[in-house]
This record gives structure tokens, C-alpha cells and sequence, in this order.
């Protein structure tokens, strides 16, 4: 009989003086010092009756004792292994799950097991899985409640270089829409063959761009089709991606892996193009920069809250994104020792452009050329080693970290653009850009757009609005949500802009603050100011709940009114028509059955809503009724 995979992890650790166990099992299978295999009750090493054993192993590890724990489901409730202050075993817990539970919340509780209060250090987690497509669903609902209980967020320093968590999600909006793409494709194999697949598709199932590409497709198209069908997916009725993946585990393990790789080209490329249009939720984004600042005399107030008194702050911060060639060689020597080899991989490095700097050409005997280093991307989690292409960061001296790109597209393009060069060979021309970066643009000092011109530089001014957000919600809504921007067949459309970011700066008084707000940018910084100072009183989040809140935010209008100078009720919503906060009116034109009763009645203006759609709403209280109704303009004529 083979001994039991748990009885060899033990042994491999350094057998049950090493090893707490803390498990269901009365009894395991040891060597003996003659190497014969033994059966052995785990109480007898221990010396306590069989219902303490778990708690005995528990604390040899919390002790010190023994250095490794391992846990099984069994045993789990209530026990914790955390670095607790209080025990002398404070060493950071490395918490390896072995297979990950069916669902995320169990996953948690696992988890919970080495994260408690009291503890000196928190765990890091290693949770383990196979390449099968259908695993990373547990993987992806793992993912999304870790990030929901914030153990990582997009950008965070610690997670930028490490496997970020958010590349297991595919249980979101884009993957609905991905794996609708997919379905839709896979349901009629006989039509999707006669579209060549997409370059992200054709790179994803490995299909080369050759005479044999349609049939390898169409084969391709066929044969997922029918795994698909015998799995039980409907091609019919679209269902969920948690569905999907769950079903995906019924396929042999070849066409599970192609599939899903299948879908997660779709995905990216959705991601990709919503990424491009403004339209992907990053969550809470972080500034990144070498050092970034708080601008002389800011924060400066925009608004206060009438209600709370706290007030609305617009801070601009200069954000030097620059690296220095000091910092260069810290980050690569920093990821040659994380790299397995001790050294940086053969990629990594320095590079100088073959031809100079667009603007530059004349400087010196070859003009000024751009430099680089590149640092490779950890691999994705999904990613097949084998046909796996690489990804680098590209960071620059006067811009730092870019864009992430493939080392061929890097350096080849349609010409060859860069080539290696050693650190000694940077240094020098390095620190010549880094300097060159704080006063001019890339274009260097002849630019043909003058000081005006930003490309390149190290210094950028953001902005960022900070303190009574939510009072003024619906004002920075309307305002800055959504932005024009040329599409590329000329079109005009409204893209979604408005980022929430959070960024560790310096302030005016030196010390270090830490800041979450939206992003706004300069000409967004006048729009808003041009709207608070145009609006009555900020909206409530909520209107129409409480009464008295309208009283108070009322009062708030008339303040902030005079305070504007000489102001008076004619800077509330400007309306040719007599409208305004306090006018009489009467109610016409309503089309819907409930609106049709108002027409023909009169009330009093109460407020001006901008939030509402479309292009903001008058509140009025109808004489005789109780509440408000919201009303547009064309509906209302002042008596
Ligand atoms: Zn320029």
C-alpha cells in the first residue's frame, strides 16, 4: 500500500519532532530508526490523552518547538496559529494552502487561521493550484473576496511586483461578456470558421497565421463545440461564468486548458479596449511617482459643507516620476536577488534607442538618444510556461515606469530600435536625461511649442479634490464623471474619466500625508469651481429622505450666496422663464398617467437639482400634497 501523501510531507519535514499535526487522525505512519515504515498513536510522543493531541501539537508550534504546523479542515475550528506578541514562536507565518476550498468564505476562514489580532507580523498566503482551466474558478471567487476584504488593492507597492490577486478575477461584468463572445462563437462552429481568429485568439490556442489556419480553426471551432456540449453548457441560454467554469471541470484536462485559455484572450482584450475607453472600474488607483509633493499654498478650500463644516479641498501635487540612475540600480539589483537565478534574467537591463530623440538629432556628434531598463513581468498565474510570451516593464529616466510591453516589440518594431548596453555605459548619459527631464520636454531645448510643452517631462501637476466628497457627490458627478474624447473614426463620445486615487505625499510642512480622492483634472479644477459657485446649496446624496436636512442645506445656499459677494438669489440656477427657489408656479405638459394629474396645479420652487436627468430638475412642492416631484424646466411656467 502507498503511504499516505500527508505521512511523506511529514517525513519530508523532518518527521512528527518537526511536524504539529493537527488533524483528525488517531494515528500516522513513521520510520523507525532502522527505516522500517511503523505505525505509531499520535499521543504517544506527546504523552496526553488523544483528545488534548491537537491542542498539545498547537502549542509545540506556537512554543517554538516545532516550526511547522500542518492543519487539515478537520481540525481547523478555532484553532490559530498566528504570530501572537504574546508567545515566544513570533516568526512570520507562511500559510500554504494545498488545495483551495469550494468556497471563498472557506477559503477566508482558512486563512483566518494565521491573521488574527495580537500579532506581530501578518501571514503571507500561498495558496496552491493545478493548471486545469476549471480550478481557476475557485482561484477567481477566492480572488474576489480577498480583494473585497482589502488584502490587496490594484497598485498597491507591495502587490505591483508580486502576483496581483486581480488576474484571477474573471467572475466580473467583462468576463460575462467575454464568455457570451465565446459561447456565441462555439454555437455555430460552421459560421465562426469562415472568420479568421483574432491575432490575441489565434496567440492563445497557438494557431499559426499559415495555409493551414482556417482548417486548424475550424478543427479547433468543432472540437470545443462538442466539449462543450457534453459538459451540459448550453450554447442557448447564456448562463453565468461561475457556471461555466464549474462546468468546465467535466472536460479532459486538453480541451478544459484550451478552452479557457480561449476565454481569457476574449477576456483581456475586453479588458484592454474598456481600459483604453475609460470604461474599467480600476477600484482605488494609486499616484505613482518617485516623490510627489504638495504645490505651494495648497490645499487650497473650493466649498464647505454647510451641514458638517468640513470642507472641500483641492490639493495639486507636482509628482516627479523620475529615476535616477542611483534608484535604477537599486530596482534592478533589487529584482536580480528576487529573481531565482540571483541575477538579473538576460533581458533585463539597460537599453539606448538607435536613433535620437525627436527634437535632439543635432546635440553632440549622434545627437541625444533615448534610454531604458527593462524589468520582466512575473508571469501570469494562468500563463502555459512553454509558449508563454514575456512581458517587460520599460522604465525610463525622465518618466520612470511605462508601458509594459513584449521584449520583440521593444526592440524590433519594423526597424531595430534598441540595443543593450552595461550600467557603466548608462550611467553618465542616464543622469544626463534625468537632469535634462526636470527643466525641458523630450523635444529638448529647441521645442517648437516652448515651455508649454509637457511631453517628457519629470515634474507633472495633478490634482486631486479630497476632504466633504460625498456632500458635493452629485456636483462632481455631473461635472467630471464623463469627459469628451475624440474617437478614432472622428466621432465625439463620453468617456467615463473619473478615477478615485490614493497617494502617500509630502506636504507643504514636510511631513508625510496619506490621501484618497478623486482625480480631477486642471480644466476639471475650473469646471467644478465655475459649478459650486453657480449651484445653490450642495445636493444631499439622498433627497427627499428628511425634511430637515433640505432646511438646513437651504440655509447653507443663502450663506454661501453672500459669501460669494453681493450675490443674490439670481445665482441660483439662472432661468429666463422667472424659475428660480422661491418662485410660484404652475405645472403643464406631463405626459405619464401620474404626471398628468399634477398638470393644471400650482406650488413653490424648492431647489435646483443638477444631479437629476437629464440636465438637472427643479424641486417642487405642489400646493395641497405631501412631499416633492422633480420637474423639468419645460414643465413649470412662473405665475
Ligand atoms: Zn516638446
Amino acid at each position: 500500500m502507498p503511504s499516505s501523501p500527508l505521512d511523506n510531507i511529514i517525513h519530508e519535514l523532518g518527521g512528527p519532532d518537526a511536524v504539529a499535526e493537527l488533524t483528525g487522525r488517531k494515528g500516522r505512519l513513521v520510520r523507525d530508526e532502522e527505516g522500517r515504515t511503523v505505525y505509531k498513536r499520535r499521543n504517544v510522543d506527546l504523552g496526553c490523552s488523544m483528545e488534548r493531541i491537537n491542542l498539545a501539537e498547537k502549542q509545540a508550534f506556537m512554543d517554538g518547538r516545532k516550526l511547522v504546523a500542518i492543519i487539515s479542515e478537520a481540525a481547523s475550528s478555532g484553532i490559530s496559529l498566528q504570530a501572537d506578541r504574546r508567545v515566544p514562536n513570533t516568526r512570520k507565518r507562511l500559510h500554504i494552502t494545498l488545495e483551495l476550498p469550494w468556497s471563498a468564505d472557506q477559503c477566508i476562514q482558512q486563512c483566518g487561521r494565521t491573521h488574527r489580532s495580537n500579532q506581530i507580523h501578518g501571514p503571507e498566503y500561498q495558496l496552491f493550484m493545478t493548471a486545469c482551466g476549471g480550478e481557476r474558478r475557485f482561484a477567481s471567487t477566492v480572488a474576489k473576496r480577498l480583494q473585497q476584504l482589502g488584502a490587496i488593492t490594484k497598485g498597491d507597492r507591495r502587490a505591483a511586483d508580486a502576483s496581483d490577486l486581480s488576474m484571477f478575477d474573471v467572475d466580473t461584468k467583462w468576463g460575462k461578456k467575454a464568455y457570451d463572445e465565446l459561447i456565441e462563437l462555439l454555437s455555430n462552429p460552421l459560421f465562426s470558421s469562415t472568420r479568421p481568429p483574432p491575432p490575441y485568439v489565434r496567440r492563445a490556442l497557438g494557431l499559426k497565421a499559415n495555409d493551414e489556419l482556417h482548417a486548424r480553426w475550424k478543427e479547433y471551432l468543432d472540437d470545443a463545440e462538442e466539449a462543450v456540449a457534453s459538459v451540459g453548457i448550453n450554447t442557448d441560454d447564456k448562463g453565468s461564468v461561475k457556471g461555466f467554469l464549474n462546468r468546465l471541470l467535466g472536460m479532459c484536462v486538453k480541451m478544459q486548458n484550451k478552452v479557457f485559455d480561449h476565454f481569457m484572450a476574449i477576456l483581456e482584450e475586453k479588458v484592454r479596449v474598456a481600459k483604453q475607453n475609460g470604461e474599467f472600474d480600476d477600484g482605488v488607483v494609486d499616484i505613482r511617482g518617485e516623490s510627489v509633493k504638495v504645490a505651494a499654498n495648497f490645499p487650497r478650500e473650493m466649498k464647505k459643507d454647510p451641514i458638517s463644516g468640513v470642507p472641500l479641498l483641492h490639493f495639486k501635487l507636482d509628482v516627479d516620476r523620475g529615476l535616477s540612475f542611483k534608484r535604477a540600480m537599486e530596482m534592478l539589483d533589487e529584482k536580480a536577488k528576487s529573481n531565482e537565478t540571483g541575477k538579473l534574467y538576460p533581458r533585463e537591463g539597460f537599453y539606448v534607442s538607435k536613433r535620437p530623440l525627436i527634437g535632439r538629432e543635432k546635440e553632440g556628434a549622434n545627437g541625444v538618444k533615448a534610454l531604458a531598463f527593462l524589468i520582466q513581468r512575473p508571469m501570469s498565474a494562468f500563463a502555459v510556461p512553454s509558449t508563454y510570451i514575456h512581458t517587460y516593464g520599460i522604465h525610463r529616466p525622465n518618466t520612470g515606469l511605462g508601458a509594459t510591453d513584449s521584449f520583440e516589440s521593444f526592440t524590433e518594431g519594423i526597424t531595430p530600435r534598441f540595443s543593450k548596453l552595461t550600467p557603466e555605459a548608462a550611467k553618465d548619459k542616464w543622469e544626463a536625461l534625468y537632469r535634462d527631464g526636470l527643466r525641458m520636454c523630450s523635444h529638448g531645448p529647441n521645442c517648437k511649442h516652448g515651455s508649454r510643452c509637457t511631453v517628457g517631462k519629470r515634474v507633472q501637476q495633478q490634482h486631486l479634490i479630497c476632504g466633504a466628497v460625498i456632500p458635493f457627490w452629485a456636483v462632481i458627478k455631473e461635472h467630471l464623471e464623463y469627459q469628451k474624447k475624440g474617437g478614432r473614426d472622428g466621432s465625439l463620445q463620453m468617456v467615463k474619466v473619473m478615477r478615485i486615487v490614493r497617494v502617500r505625499c509630502v506636504g507643504a510642512d514636510g511631513r508625510e500625508q496619506r490621501l484618497v480622492g478623486v482625480e480631477i483634472s486642471d480644466k476639471g479644477v475650473a469646471k467644478l469651481d465655475a459649478a459650486l459657485n453657480n449651484q445653490p446649496a450642495p445636493q444631499d446624496v439622498k433627497p427627499d429622505v428628511k425634511p430637515d436636512l433640505h432646511q438646513l442645506g437651504r440655509g447653507g445656499a443663502s450663506s454661501s450666496s453672500s459669501h460669494g459677494g453681493g450675490a443674490s438669489s439670481s445665482d441660483v440656477k439662472p432661468d429666463v422663464r422667472g424659475l428660480r427657489v422661491g418662485a410660484h408656479v404652475k405645472v403643464h405638459g406631463l405626459a405619464t398617467d401620474a404626471g398628468k394629474k399634477l398638470n393644471g396645479k400650482s406650488g413653490k420652487i424648492e431647489r435646483w437639482d443638477a444631479a437629476m436627468q437629464p440636465s438637472g430638475r427643479w424641486i417642487v412642492r405642489i400646493n395641497g400634497q405631501q412631499g416633492t416631484n422633480a420637474l423639468q424646466a419645460k414643465n413649470l411656467g412662473a405665475l
